[in-house]
């Protein structure tokens, strides 16, 4: 038997289209919530809320944010009306000493809403975010995410959203161009991913990841990958690892998750 212990996960979430559309992506997050206890709550870290400062959503019912633009009226007619937790999210600041504060300012967007809306499609379990401070180094975005830790033990599910490959700019000049093949760079990039993952000290590999040769096409900007930290840094050593989704869209996409979770006792 598996303890109440929530899994963390990382969610590769590729474009908002994902949640109006029933494709393989859409269709594997389907699977992967259907096999995922019922949390307390929800916490997510979201590629889409890169700003100065670690915040965290304190609202009892968080907006739904279309943070995008050039997409169909369809995709900014969707709603997830998952309420918040401002009591936890008022704990969640206080254990930090003032590292991370609370704000009304954001709601959910896209990185969390595109993939919840497969997860977990009633939105009746209370969600929050918390931001990425654009000005913290690497270890610094370890440390907050080992600090959500021990949330896991009260029911809270931690969930980076992000993509293990992203180079937009890559991306769209290929699908013009009608390739739709895979770069070796972004092949290797996910395969460090991978390895990172499934190594011993998964927070340093994954820091040495973030710096590797390929690490500039894989990421032209970091914030897609850094919420696969935060979620490796929430992770214990003895969970188990796996992949509920793999592969590329758009050639260079990598939609990887991962699941952390507990191993059979
Ligand atoms: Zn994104």
């Amino acid at each position: 038997m598996s303890t109440s212990r929530q899994p963390v996960l990382f969610i590769g979430h590729g474009s908002p289209m994902n949640a109006i559309e029933r494709n393989r992506w859409s269709d594997a997050l389907r699977e992967l919530g259907s096999t995922l206890a019922r949390p307390e709550a929800i916490l997510v870290v979201s590629a889409h809320w890169f700003v100065p400062g670690s915040w965290i959503t304190a609202q009892p019912q968080p907006a739904t944010i279309h943070d995008f633009g050039g997409f169909p009226p369809a995709l900014y007619a969707m709603r997830y009306p998952a309420p918040g937790a401002p009591q936890l999210a008022a704990a969640i600041a206080a254990a930090s000493e003032g590292r991370i504060r609370t704000t009304t300012e954001w709601g959910l967007d896209h990185g969390s809403w595109s993939v919840l809306c497969h997860l977990f499609p009633s939105a009746d379990v209370p969600v929050l975010q918390l931001s990425i401070d654009q000005h913290a180094t690497l270890q610094a975005h370890a440390a907050i995410g080992a600090q959500l830790a021990p949330l896991r033990d009260r029911g809270v599910l931690v969930l980076g959203s992000g993509n293990g490959v992203h180079n937009l700019g890559h991306a769209f000049r290929a699908w013009r161009a009608g390739d739709h093949t895979t770069p070796d760079w972004a092949a290797r990039f996910d395969r460090a991913v991978e390895t990172a993952v499934l190594g011993g000290n998964r927070v340093g590999a994954i820091i040495a990841a973030a710096q590797n040769a390929d690490a500039t096409m894989a990421h032209p900007t970091p914030e897609h990958f850094l919420p696969l930290l935060y979620a490796a840094a929430a992770s214990d050593p003895d969970d188990s690892v796996d992949f509920p989704v793999t592969g590329f869209d758009m050639g260079s996409l990598s939609m990887r998750s991962v699941r952390f979770q507990r191993g059979a006792e």
